[in-house]
This record gives structure tokens, sequence and C-alpha cells, in this order.
């Protein structure tokens, strides 16, 4: 038995943070700004436009919260990815500079944010450990560590297998780097805590109002939802992963949802979390088809996501997967259940930039890629303030061209194939591995 009696499909975080879904007031006939979203994004935007004295209206299509953003693992980090792949290859060298500045920016935003607004999220800057799939993607992490530190800023450290076991109760890493600012946050908790404040700074938040389009009246907009409709003078779509093509055909035609699983463990002996995560850091690795996990902001459990298969169709396939992924990382596990698996929706974008800007007037920031807990914060405070014409310079990924590809509007038939690319080249780096793995995954 490897799932806990009461074992849930609903997010461990939601047992401390649930999405809000009680009635709500009538909407509002007038607004200056209605966002679309109840995610960070959209809260941050609420946020920044309520304190700057703007009527504002957050339309979430669910409850409150409902998003990514409480289904999130919570890690946050700041740049790894512009500096560590190739997504910066098309800009020259002072948008490269920018990129990384305002990369940089987001993680600073949100713990000032956090730390401003005394926002109940758990935010604990443990650092983060990225473990070497292969002895070749340790010399690869040792380039990294002195690039991430000389063009961030930050403060890397080269962890071979041997000193591993500082880090993580774990032989099954080559070794690996650790960054020490790096950190995380409780998902659930923060995006309540967002909306309380954009709730006490002005903003009306209200749920179980999908927008389903608009029309351009006078200078303004008649934004048409569930409810009713709401006129506004501006508006911003903050959907990322969750971007329906019937209510946003341009936007969903350039992003890509992809899902994400997670699950938790039934609550450890603290002997064991001091063995497996002594230094309770957030940890990912260097796979193609990567896991990532953390312990609970509480230190009583680990969370361990991915995306185990190519072709995965549900929670409970999804944790035997990342079942047998965990255990073969922390052997320890083996007798351990699971008591939450969930999914959510991250949001692709066919450059892997983040994007934000206007088309025909209304304002968009989508496209988190994997990494949008500061990202998506911050692209939400920073549309607000081009809507309040307060912004000190534009950030480098605003008013980019936001590709798409042809004959795309929303089917995304290639994602299987993809996935089942980088789960080859997992296999074809370590066979071994990824054999055990789906060995262990038939007894479960
Ligand atoms: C499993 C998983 C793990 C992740 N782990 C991490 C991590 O460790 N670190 C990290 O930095 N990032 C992580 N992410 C990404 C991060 O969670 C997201 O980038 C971020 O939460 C996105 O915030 P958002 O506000 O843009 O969108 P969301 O939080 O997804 O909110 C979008 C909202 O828009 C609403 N909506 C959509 N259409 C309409 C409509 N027509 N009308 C009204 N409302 C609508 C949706 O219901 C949804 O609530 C993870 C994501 C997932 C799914």
């Amino acid at each position: 038995m490897i799932l806990t009696p009461d074992f849930t499909t609903n997010p461990y975080w939601w047992d401390a943070a649930p999405p809000d879904g009680t009635p709500t007031d009538p909407l509002p006939e007038q607004v200056d700004v209605a966002i679309i979203g109840s995610g960070f994004c959209g809260l941050a935007a609420a946020l920044e436009l309520a304190r700057g004295g703007l009527r504002t209206a957050v339309l979430e299509a669910g409850p409150l919260g409902i998003g990514a953003s409480s289904r999130s693992g919570g890690m946050v980090s700041s740049g790894q990815k512009l500096v560590l792949t190739d997504v910066l290859k098309d800009f020259d060298d002072g948008e490269q500079a920018r990129a990384l500045e305002d990369s940089a920016e987001t993680f600073d935003f949100l713990k000032s944010l956090i730390w401003r607004e005394k926002l109940d999220a758990d935010l604990q800057l443990t650092g983060r450990f990225f473990g070497a799939w292969t002895p070749k993607h340790f010399e690869t992490l040792q380039k990294h560590a002195e690039l991430l530190a000389r063009r961030t800023g930050v403060t890397t450290r080269i962890v071979t297998k041997s000193q591993q076991h500082d880090e993580i109760g774990s032989d099954f890493y080559h070794g690996g780097m650790v960054v020490e600012e790096y950190g995380g946050v409780h998902p659930a908790k923060y995006n309540r805590a967002l909306r309380e404040a954009a709730r006490q700074a002005g903003a009306g938040l209200y749920a179980f109002a999908a927008v389903q389009g608009w029309t351009q009246q006078g200078d303004g907009l008649a934004v048409r939802t569930a409810r009713g409709v709401v006129q506004a003078k501006n508006l911003i779509v903050a959907t990322n992963g969750y971007t329906t093509a019937e209510a946003l055909p341009w936007h969903r035609r350039r992003v890509i949802p992809v899902t994400a699983f997670i699950v938790a463990t039934e609550p450890l002996a603290p002997t064991v979390m001091d063995e497996i995560m002594p230094r309770r850091r957030m940890i990912s690795d260097t796979r193609k088809e990567l896991s990532f996990f953390r312990p609970s902001p509480d230190g009583t459990r680990v969370l361990f996501g991915g995306r185990p298969d190519a072709f995965h169709n549900d929670e409970r396939s999804a944790a035997i997967g990342l079942r047998a992924r965990m255990v073969q990382v922390f052997p320890q596990l083996a007798g351990v259940r699971l008591s939450h698996a969930w999914r959510g929706n991250v949001c692709m974008t066919f450059d892997k930039l983040p994007h934000l800007g206007q088309e025909q007037g209304v304002h968009y920031a989508l496209g988190c890629n994997g990494n949008g807990v500061a990202l998506m914060s911050w692209m939400g405070q920073q549309t607000a303030l081009a809507i309040l014409g307060r912004q000190n310079r534009a950030p480098v990924f605003q008013q980019r061209p936001f590709p798409t590809a042809i004959g795309y509007k929303d089917r995304t038939w290639f994602l299987p194939l993809v996935s089942a690319g980088y789960h080859f080249r997992d296999f074809l780096d370590r066979p071994g591995a990824v054999l055990a793995e789906r060995m262990s995954r038939k007894s479960a």
C-alpha cells in the first residue's frame, strides 16, 4: 500500500490555505482595471494598482487561487535558466545584461514584497542543491557554478560526490552545486496572503467570474464574464498555463500549457528528515525530464515533483512514478506512503521566454516556463506600474515579439513526443537508473 487511507488529489498546500470559493459581492459595473486570473501575477498587479488609487477587479474563473500558484513547488531562485541555457541567444550584449538584471530583480522583488507586507508565506532562504544526473553533468555544473556566481552575484559551491551527504542523504547523484541564496515559499499561503493584501488595499476579488471575451466600448472595454459585464478602462491577461482558446485565442496561440505533478509523503520522523535533507535545501536535478523536491515548510514531509511519464494520465499513476523516483533518490523512504498527489499547469512559450506587453490595448503577462513564483509576481507588478505610468524602465521581456507556430491554436499533440524525447535522453545518459526505476514501479 503506497497511499495513505486519506490520500487526496488536492495539493498538500491546500490543507493550510485552500482556494477561496466563498460567494463574493456582485461584480462592479465599472473599474479602471480588470485583471483576468487570481494567481501571483494577477494579485501582485491588483495590489500595486489598488495602492496606486485605481479601481481594480480581479476576475477569476474558479475559486480564488485555484491555478498553478497554489499548486506550485514554491521553490524560488533567480536567473539560472537565463544564464545556463541558450534562451538569450538572440539578445545583444546589452539586452542580455538587462535580462539578468530583471531576473535578479524578480527574486529581490518577491523577498521585499513578503517582508514589507509581512505576508504569511513561509519564506525560507535555505539554499538549493542541484544534483548531477551523470558525471558529465557534474563537470558542466562546475562551469555553471562559476558562471552563475559571476553573472548573477549569488554564492555557489561545488559539492563532490564524497561530500554530498552534507547536502542530501543520498548516493544517487554524482555530486552537485549549491546556491546559498535560493529558497522556497509555501505557495498557497503566499497566494492567500496576496489576496488579503490586495483586498485590504481596496481591490475587489471575484470568484466564478470566468471572462468570456470583450468588446471595445468608448475609450475602454466591455468585459463579458460568467457573472455579467464589467466596463474597464484597462484589462490585464494573467492566465498563464490556464489560458483558454475560447476566451483568449490570441494569447492561447502563444502559450503551451504543460502538466506537472507533485506528491507529498505522510509525516516523517525528524531523524529521517535530518538524514535525508540535513540542511532543508530545495533540490532539483540535471536530468532532461527533471525531478524537483523539497521539505514541507514545517520540515515534516518530502514534496517530490516532476513529470514521470511522457504519456501520463492521472494523479494516481503519476504518484506511482514519482514515488519510484523518490525512493531511488532516498532508499530510506521505501516504506513511506503518499498522502497527496496533484497536478498543475506550467506555461511554456515557443521561445522559452516570458512575455509582457499589450495586444490591441489589452495588457498581458504570460510564460513562466516553469519558474514563476518570483517571476510572475514581478511581471504582475511591472504590468501595474506600466498602467500607472510609473515604470523606471521597461523590462527587457516587454513588448518583444511573442511567437507562435504555424497552425497552432491550442492542441498540444506534440508534447508527449517532446517529453518522450527527454525521457529517452535520460535513458541514454543513465540507462541503469531509468530501468531500475521502471522495474520498481511494477512492484509498487
Ligand atoms: C506542479 C507545479 C510546480 C511548480 N513549481 C514551481 C517552483 O517550484 N518554482 C517556481 O518558481 N515556479 C513553479 N511553478 C510555476 C508557478 O507556479 C507559476 O508560474 C505561477 O504560479 C503562475 O502564476 P500566474 O498568476 O501567472 O498563473 P496561475 O496561478 O496559474 O493563475 C492563472 C489563473 O487564471 C485563471 N483563468 C484562466 N482563464 C480565465 C478566464 N477566462 N477568466 C477568469 N480566470 C481565468 C485560472 O483559473 C487561474 O486561477 C510550478 C507550477 C506547477 C504547475
